[in-house]
């Protein structure tokens, strides 16, 4: 993880991984212990309606990312931000100085997706995409490598790590600067 040349003076980090892999509590926790401003991209669609209605096959709002991205634009810039978001490739890659790839084993991750009442073709979508590692793929087509850091994330002991993991870089980041 290295850090670029943009003056921001803290770091933004983008938090993702299949559905119910742990980034919004992993995101979470890592706002409290760095005071960096969390935005759930997916929560973020909904209120400001940066969305094209709704995939009643997917069972999701169909994400307009031009609308998402005019509404980032200023944010970014400044720094500090901690992005949570079930993909990554239509982000501008300057934004970010960390990509955190999150993953579950994939019973594990079933059983939190039943849990959280998921219909089963989507459930059974979200554990493929798990399985082929869909989002560490696209995390690697679109941003550098030295930038995308996959942590396993099956039990509240890995996320208790990777929050102090990330901590302690976020740190770092900042001493740097
Ligand atoms: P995502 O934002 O990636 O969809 P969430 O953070 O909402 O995932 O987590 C989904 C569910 O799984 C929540 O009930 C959460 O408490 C649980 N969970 C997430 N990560 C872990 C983990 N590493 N260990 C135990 N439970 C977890
Ligand atoms: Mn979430």
């Amino acid at each position: 993880m290295v850090k670029d040349s943009i003056k921001r003076r803290k770091p933004n980090i983008l938090v993702t991984g299949t559905p119910g892999t742990g980034k919004t509590t992993t995101s979470t926790a890592l706002a409290e212990a760095t005071q960096l401003n969390h935005i759930n991209i997916g929560d973020l669609v909904k209120e400001k309606n940066l969305h094209d209605g709704w995939d009643d096959e997917l069972d999701s709002y169909i994400l307009n990312e031009d609308l998402v991205c005019d509404e980032l634009e200023d944010v970014m810039d400044e720094g500090g931000n901690i992005v949570d978001y079930h993909g990554c490739d239509f982000f501008p890659e300057r934004w970010f100085d960390c990509v955190v790839v999150l993953q579950t084993d994939n019973t594990i991750l079933y059983d939190r997706l039943s849990r959280r009442g998921y219909k089963e073709s989507k459930l059974s979508n979200n554990v493929e995409c798990e399985i082929f590692q869909v989002l560490l793929e696209e995390a690697k087509e679109s941003y550098a490598e030295d930038k995308v850091v996959a942590l396993k994330s099956d039990t509240i002991e890995d996320i208790s790590r990777n929050v102090a993991t990330l901590t302690d870089w976020i740190r770092n980041w900042s001493i740097q600067v």
